[in-house]
């Protein structure tokens, strides 16, 4: 076992403190891993604060991991020590039904082992993520990072890009492709940029004429101003693609009137029911598909990091110290972040 320091929540109202625990030893196949950054996820907050009934105390958050590799177990031939390397949502899976023969992991008959509050398939034991200053991963789990990719900025795409990456492949949008981006936070952004990269127009759909602006900023061709009727009516029928970033409940039914014949609208956010619910004729009418998605597979996974590198993809981050972590969440409820956390995990050596 290896003695690891971390910041843990204790209890929904405890905040983040510091917290001591043991790191396993390494299985043949494990990857012990420093970690030099970790991105902060809404899921953190949420698996922090309980909001979602799941938490198991003490729950070391992140799952946006960059760090390098500092040992390995007898049977790992993929990782040597010094590699730069990351690790995402997920830690393990059943490996052998459909979806993980099929590198969809994340769609695990069995489901999927989160990399924080989490159950070890081997010992039961809760997984602690990656606020703290090591950790150990399976090396299926465990994805090399290019060499092009500045680490710091990189560690949201494990989580944020991968989850807006994997729709927008999946579903096959192409150049030339009209897509709208629903929400303008870490999801979004990292939304925009993958979509411009594979050549399709795109336009922001926002709330607040305030935002027009930041929403050019993030390279959007296009912004609707969704509380806008006229906008809104213009925009009708005019889109292929809906990307929602939008991580609260909210009338689906403007969005999909936006879509054309087979258009889809993915959501990726957790929004609990769809509410207000949906008349069906808003998807018979023109064909349209309501989906919905969470981040990829360990393939995939890889393949956004080496998108990333070859178009010079990173997430726009502001780099905070571990201390600071309760002043972001807090930041983070009011939507005061441009657009990604990202910890120097130095700094919980200090
Ligand atoms: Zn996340
Ligand atoms: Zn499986």
């Amino acid at each position: 076992m290896t003695e690891a320091k971390a910041y843990a929540a204790q209890s929904e109202t405890s905040g983040m403190t510091p917290f001591d625990f043991q790191r396993r030893e390494l299985r043949p196949d494990d990857v012990r891993i420093d970690i030099d950054y970790c991105g902060v996820c809404h899921t953190d907050i949420h698996f922090a604060e309980n909001d979602w009934g799941a938490s198991i105390y003490p729950v070391v958050p992140g799952h946006e991991i960059i760090g390098r590799v500092t040992a390995v177990g007898d049977q790992v031939t993929g990782f040597k020590v010094g590699d730069a390397v990351g690790v995402g949502c997920m830690v393990d899976s059943c490996r052998t039904c459909t979806a993980c023969n099929a590198g969809l992991e994340q769609y695990c008959q069995e489901g999927m082992v989160g990399t924080y509050n989490g159950k070890d398939r081997h010992d039961g034991s809760v997984t602690y993520g990656g606020y703290s200053d090591h950790v150990v991963v399976s090396d299926r789990f465990v994805l090399p990072l290019p060499e092009a990719l500045d680490p710091a900025a990189a560690a949201p795409i494990l989580c944020a890009g991968i989850t807006t990456y994997s729709p927008l492949k999946h579903f096959g949008v192409k150049a030339g492709d009209k897509v709208g981006v629903l929400g303008m936070g870490g999801l979004g952004h990292m939304g925009v940029k993958f979509a411009k990269a594979l050549g399709a127009e795109v336009t922001i759909f926002t709330r607040s004429e305030s935002k027009v602006g930041e929403a050019k900023q993030q390279g959007a061709d296009h912004v609707v101003v969704s509380t806008d009727e006229q906008q809104m009516a213009a925009a009708e029928g005019q889109y292929d693609f809906l990307l929602d970033t939008i991580p609260v409940q909210h009338d689906l039914t403007p969005y999909l009137n936006c879509l054309g014949v087979d258009g889809t609208h993915v959501l990726v956010g957790q929004i609990d029911t769809i509410e207000p619910s949906i008349h069906t004729g808003a998807l018979i009418g023109k064909r349209r598909t309501l989906a919905g998605s969470i981040i990829g597979g360990i393939p995939e996974t890889q393949e956004v990091l080496d998108f990333c590198a070859e178009h010079n993809i990173t997430c726009d981050v502001e780099m905070i110290n571990i201390q600071d972590i309760n002043t972001a969440y807090e930041r983070m409820k009011k939507g005061d972040v441009k657009y990604r956390f990202v910890i120097d995990m130095k700094s919980l050596k200090g």
